[in-house]
């Protein structure tokens, strides 16, 4: 079990646009394995590649034990929209609403290199989209009105001293007083 850190705002890596992957290879594995272990310590329900500093086009899920890795993901059905409240393991201790698709339909490779697809409603829904932005360099907070991301903003800017060279030490953080329950 490897526990990685987690890159928080303000890293240029959660910005980029990942790379497709081409071959589901141990390599690949080992990094899902790690994803898995370091989102289930950090007490999120997803996690996107770049948020461990990576760029490879991949993520993990698990909403309610609903859970998967997904290579490649897409969405291929998209209907509806709810409004919810919205954190990420990448801005710790911000929250927003963020308007979604209710209901998505995501097709993906899964670790065996096999295609597969997983459908969505609700909070599973809201995961798969807030996953997949991530694989595209886009943050929940890109959604908020002006005024409540600057609002967002202006909180981040007190808390982000606590992540010296933009690095969460998830080990470590969750001895602390922290609670990072609902982080995508
Ligand atoms: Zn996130």
């Amino acid at each position: 079990m490897k526990i990685l850190d987690i890159r928080v705002l303000g890293d240029p890596v959660l910005r980029k646009e990942t790379t497709r992957v081409g071959a589901v290879d141990d390599d690949l594995r080992k990094l899902i394995s790690e994803m898995f272990d370091t989102m289930y310590a950090a007490e999120g329900i997803g996690l996107a590649a770049p948020q461990v500093g990576r760029t490879e086009r991949v993520a993990v899920v698990d909403v309610e034990g609903a859970r998967y890795a997904l290579i490649n993901p897409e969405i291929v059905e998209s209907e509806g929209s709810s409004r919810g409240d919205e954190g990420c393991l990448s801005i710790p201790e911000i929250f927003g609403e963020v308007t979604r698709a209710s209901r998505v339909v995501v097709r993906a490779t899964d670790e065996n290199g096999s295609s597969f697809e997983v459908e969505g409603t609700e909070l599973l829904a809201r995961c798969l989209q807030h996953e997949i932005d991530h694989l595209h360099g886009k943050l929940f907070i890109d959604y908020l009105s002006v005024l409540k991301r600057r609002s967002a903003m202006a909180q981040w800017e007190k808390l982000k001293d606590d992540y010296p060279g933009f690095i969460r030490k998830v080990a470590l953080e969750k001895q602390g007083p922290h609670h990072s329950e609902g982080e995508l």
